[in-house]
């Protein structure tokens, strides 16, 4: 399937509203030279930001985690400026905070450069809208990422080297198991299974990112009544596992039936990933109407 052509996406640039194609960065911007940056992706459900308050917490989160002094509550304040300066109604947005433009030195410079700050609102359509029923095949890759993946730092390249591998192996993710033979999330998702009736994630460790889907996920559980525990999966114990699904805000709810070629119980999709997408899709409708 070849990408579609979408429009330009609106940006806002340092507080500067702009076409994304016009934003220009200085190739001494930490993010270039580092990946000294972290960032955010919300998804837009009927003009209306998903979640939002979640996300803007986590970025203020990881702002802390790496010592980059900008304000998450004025960048969330921006952010839904763009977004209501935007046209979008099913999309996402993209906020990038990178520690600025300073001379190369691997310490953080002082003074502190100003931030830099990138908000774009851009089209999006479900990948996945054919697939979600029938569920996906992925694969497993050893988990060759840093140790502190709790951070949503841009430094994605070992994600997007399992993501290409997934592609060329025409799955639609890769999941990571750690030397443990534990599962620990997918190179752009939360990770689920449903072993007896119990749901099961792994804990929030530094090995993995705390989705705000996945958090979104354990409520809906509780409130279909699914018993839930956050205890990791073990790959070479699959065999016990009735249903597997990934979770993540472009993701949303994923049904894997196939695993490197094995299937996941009956080889369908299961009944407990069923019933949390329609919860979902009642969370979305819900919000994306009760907000103005
Ligand atoms: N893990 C990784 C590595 C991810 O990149 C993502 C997507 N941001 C997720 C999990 C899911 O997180 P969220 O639900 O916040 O999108």
């Amino acid at each position: 399937m070849s990408p579609q052509v979408l429009r330009d996406p609106l940006a806002n640039w340092n507080g500067e509203l702009m076409p994304l194609s016009e934003v220009k960065v200085s190739v001494l911007d930490r993010a270039f030279l580092f990946g000294d940056a972290i960032y955010e992706v919300i998804r837009i459900y009927n003009g209306c930001p998903f979640l939002f308050e979640d996300h803007v917490s986590r970025l203020g989160r990881n702002l802390e985690k790496i010592s980059l002094p900008a304000n998450a509550v004025a960048i969330g304040e921006r952010t839904r400026e763009t977004i209501a300066a935007s046209d979008v109604v099913e999309g996402i947005v993209y906020i990038q905070v990178t520690r600025g433009v300073a001379p190369r030195t691997h310490q953080y410079p002082v003074p502190a450069p100003q931030p830099n700050e990138l908000i774009y609102v851009a089209d999006f359509e479900d990948p996945y809208a054919n697939t979600r029923k029938q569920g996906v095949s992925v694969i497993v890759l050893n988990d060759m990422r840093w140790k502190r993946c709790d951070i949503k730092s841009v430094n994605l390249l070992a994600n997007c080297m399992a993501a290409q591998a997934a592609s060329e192996a025409d799955c639609a993710e890769a999941l990571f198991v750690d030397g443990n033979g534990r599962l620990t999330e997918g190179s752009r998702s939360s990770l689920f299974g449903v072993r007896n009736g119990t749901i099961l994630t792994a804990p929030l460790e530094e090995n993995i990112l705390p989705g705000i889907t996945r958090k979104l996920l354990m409520q809906l559980a509780k409130e279909c009544h699914f018993p839930m525990r956050e205890e990791g999966l073990h790959l070479n114990k699959l065999s016990e596992i009735d249903e597997l699904f990934l979770t993540g805000t472009t993701t949303e709810i994923l049904p894997i039936t196939l695993v490197d070629q094995q299937k996941i119980g009956t080889g369908t999709v299961g009944p407990v990933a069923s019933k949390l997408d329609e919860a979902y899709k009642k969370t979305v409708n819900h919000l994306a109407n009760s907000v103005g």
